[in-house]
């Protein structure tokens, strides 16, 4: 790529003081545009009936209730900043609505399109269009275009522009980029940069066709493990983040554009579900109801607290909801009466995001700019570049007298340089073959290290892209012409839709301008219109009422069923843990949870001081055979005996288990004293005790049943018959 001389070098001047201050933040309402979408072929088969009615002209959206009484002619009005019926080309859209904000990224606004609205009315035709017919060709595709068209008519402005994509399914977030599909990235939050994705890769594109090939592999990674594709598209919020920085004399900006194709807004039905499936079916919508929630605070006026953390998408897109962003919301629709519902919800919901207001304003000096980086990386790079060749010249053996590589170089060294280059032929003559080699060697290896920082820097250079001022392109001028007009005429129309819409505001309120009356009767009859009119309008409000208030009920209804069910789940749970979990564990347990408010669950902690306790183990020291605990080793050294020897456990003598009474065996007793027992038991007066001889033995005897646990000895209590088993084998007497 062609680059202006110098040009870092310029970037980097800090002239941009001018530029800030010139903008002024004014706020500015959310565009909301409503497309309905054509009757499709079954629709047309089953001779559905239409219910939508739609003005281009004035940006209004009628609807009929099928419900109602077709001569009561009751309708519901609502109106836009610009509404497109079925007859409505991708190419209008694209340049009334979306072509203006590209524009502004193009000037380092952020800039965001949500694409909202019940599955099958639209949105990823809208957003992506068709594949196979350019003509149909969506917003994402045109505005790749639309970005690499204005780079390249450009000039002295260098850009970098990279691109992610993302989707967040049941509160988990997909990098569809990434090679591998099973990781599930975070959100954090920088304080200078605010809310990002935690190691979301991000593709430099220099051109259309790359953009668009990376969106290709994005969407064949969101297929990927979903079992039924449309359901799972129906309930995934698909995010195409593209980053456009861009830098010239002033300095560096840098834009973002956030295309959203939103998940399917119908109700999701949570009837009859328990457990995981009722888990999974409350987080289906939660980032779309969070989203509702988010548009509502911001519009009531009465609350301060915005509830953007409720959902990862809230939190994500925080700018292009009430932030520092240019926001379009295309609302589509179905047109055939089974959807009234659906729609109706969709055009009330659309008609509240009108009321946002934002606050951008041009993000200049960004600080994790890569292009200030790049710009950086290659200042750097070329002057490696310039000591490498520079160096190389003082190097090069020039006995055979053939002329330096790198005039250049050569042309820029001083006087000074050519002191050591004298000093090498003054050498010479001592320079044996071998050196030479040597040097010659490292000559080339130099080379290639010269020709690798070139690639380098080349490398760095495609990627940063730059319009070709030198090229008058004649095409180019007339198209910028056509563009330019094509801008012109969104604009008028633009202008035309809100200057019908305040007609029609003020009509009404011109029946109100005091009149004089000629007769009584012209009196009556103008009152009387007035009043038929009032009459309508306030039957209009009261249906809406009536309509918002079941709308809630229902809500109310399908809450109180998840709070119920999740009730149960969580008796239950409660039942297992008092039942099945020791109470011990129990509190050991909840003295190390803490609940996480980014995860939104309970969290082991990762460390603490009793659990650092209760794991840790004996290690090893220096000098004793096995890890020894710190209490053995300090019982060692105050000599409490072999338990904590620290000596082969073999070597110890074993602790035999307490003896019980399968292991009795009655003492062998000596004739003897068997014959002085007896002698005892029997009456008094026949005692007649001969002790003689044998009176040592058995004393000892003696002693040691008397030793014995007081069990052992009572079992041989006088009073006790004597043990029928074992029988004496055989007294002997000594
Ligand atoms: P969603 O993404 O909202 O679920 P799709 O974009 O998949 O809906 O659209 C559903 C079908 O309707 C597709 O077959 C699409 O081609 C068709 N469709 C939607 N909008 C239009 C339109 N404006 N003109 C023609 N066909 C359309
Ligand atoms: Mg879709």
């Amino acid at each position: 790529m062609e680059k202006t001389e110098g040009q870092p070098k310029g970037v980097k001047k800090k002239s941009s003081k001018l530029l800030t201050s010139s903008i002024e933040v004014t706020p500015q309402c959310v565009q909301v545009v409503v497309r309905c979408r054509p009757m499709d072929d079954k629709e047309i088969a089953r001779n559905c009936t239409r219910v939508v009615e739609m003005f281009p002209s004035r940006g209004a959206v009628e609807i009929r209730n099928p419900r109602d009484d077709p001569s009561k002619n009751s309708v519901k009005v609502f109106s836009f900043d610009s509404v497109y019926d079925w007859t409505s080309t991708q190419q209008e859209i694209y340049e009334e609505t979306v072509r203006p904000l590209v524009i502004s990224v193009l000037d380092g606004f952020n800039g965001t399109i949500f694409a909202y609205g019940q599955t099958g009315t639209g949105k990823t035709y809208t957003m992506e269009g068709s594949k196979a017919d350019v003509d149909n060709r969506g917003v994402i595709p045109r505005s790749f275009d639309q970005i690499f068209t204005h780079i390249g008519r450009s000039q002295n402005i260098q850009y970098l522009v990279r691109a992610s994509y993302l989707e967040i399914y049941q509160e988990e977030i997909r990098d569809l980029l990434s090679p591998d599909q099973s990781l599930r990235f975070e959100l954090k939050e920088k304080p200078d940069t605010g809310i990002f994705v935690k190691d979301l890769s991000s593709a430099v594109c220099k051109n259309a066709n790359e953009i668009q090939q990376l969106m290709k592999t994005g969407n064949q990674n969101r297929t990927i493990g979903a079992t039924n594709m449309n359901e799972h598209s129906s309930r995934s919020h698909a995010i195409f983040i593209i980053t456009i920085e861009m830098g010239d004399s002033y300095g560096i900006r840098v834009g973002r554009l956030n295309l959203v194709d939103l998940a399917g807004s119908e109700r999701q039905s949570k009837t009859g579900a328990s457990g995981e499936r009722l888990k999974e079916a409350s987080k289906i919508n939660l980032s779309l109801s969070a989203l509702g929630n988010v548009i509502s605070a911001l519009v009531d006026g009465k609350t301060s607290h915005i509830p953007y953390r409720d959902s990862k998408l809230t939190r994500l897109l925080q700018d292009s909801l009430g932030g520092n962003s240019k926001t379009v919301m295309i609302a589509n629709i179905g047109p055939a009466s089974y959807n009234y519902d659906e729609t109706l919800t969709t055009l009330r919901y659309a008609n509240r995001a009108k009321n946002i207001k934002n606050k951008p304003k041009i993000n200049e000096d960004p600080k994790d700019a890569l292009l200030r980086q790049y710009q950086e990386e290659i200042e750097r790079l070329k002057l490696q570049l310039a000591q490498k060749s520079g160096m190389t010249q003082q190097k090069k053996p020039t006995t055979d007298g053939e002329e330096a590589p790198g005039e250049e170089a050569a042309a820029a060294s001083t006087a000074e340089q050519e002191q050591p280059n004298d000093e090498v032929e003054a050498q010479e003559p001592q320079m044996t073959e071998e050196e030479k080699t040597r040097i010659a060697e490292q000559l080339k290896v130099e080379k290639q290290e010269a020709e690798e920082l070139e690639r380098k820097i080349k490398d760095l250079e495609s990627k940063m892209l730059c319009g070709d001022k030198n090229i008058v392109d004649h095409t180019n001028e007339q198209q910028r012409a056509l563009e330019q007009r094509a801008i012109e005429i969104a604009e008028r129309k633009k202008r035309e839709i809100e200057m019908q819409q305040k007609l029609e505001e003020e009509e009404l309120s011109a029946l109100n301008v005091r009149e004089t009356y000629a007769t009584l009767q012209q009196e009556v009859d103008v009152k009387s219109r007035k009043l038929r009119k009032y009459y309508s309008k306030l039957q209009v409000l009261k249906q809406d009422l009536d309509d918002v208030t079941g709308e809630y009920n229902r809500d109310r209804r399908d809450l109180e069923q998840t709070q119920h069910e999740l009730m149960k789940e969580l008796k239950l749970r409660y039942l297992i843990i008092d039942n099945f979990i020791p109470v011990e564990e129990k509190h050991k347990i909840l003295s190390r949870v803490k609940f996480d408010e980014e995860e939104d669950c309970w969290m082991l902690k990762e460390s603490s001081a009793s659990t650092i306790e209760t794991i840790r183990r004996p290690v090893s020291v220096p000098g004793l055979r096995r890890p020894t605990s710190e209490y053995a080793r300090t019982a060692l050294a105050m000599g409490k005996g072999p338990r904590f020897a620290g000596e082969n456990i073999l070597n110890l003598e074993l602790d035999m288990p307490a003896r019980t009474t399968l292991d009795y065996q009655s003492p062998v007793i000596a004739p003897t004293i068997q014959a002085v027992l007896e002698k005892a038991l029997c009456d008094e007066g026949d005692i007649d005790v001969d002790a003689s001889g044998a009176s040592f033995k058995s004393r000892q005897r003696m002693q040691s049943a008397r030793a014995r646990p007081k069990s052992v000895v009572e079992r041989k209590s006088p009073q006790m018959p004597p043990p029928v088993y074992p029988k004496t084998r055989g007294l002997v007497p000594k």
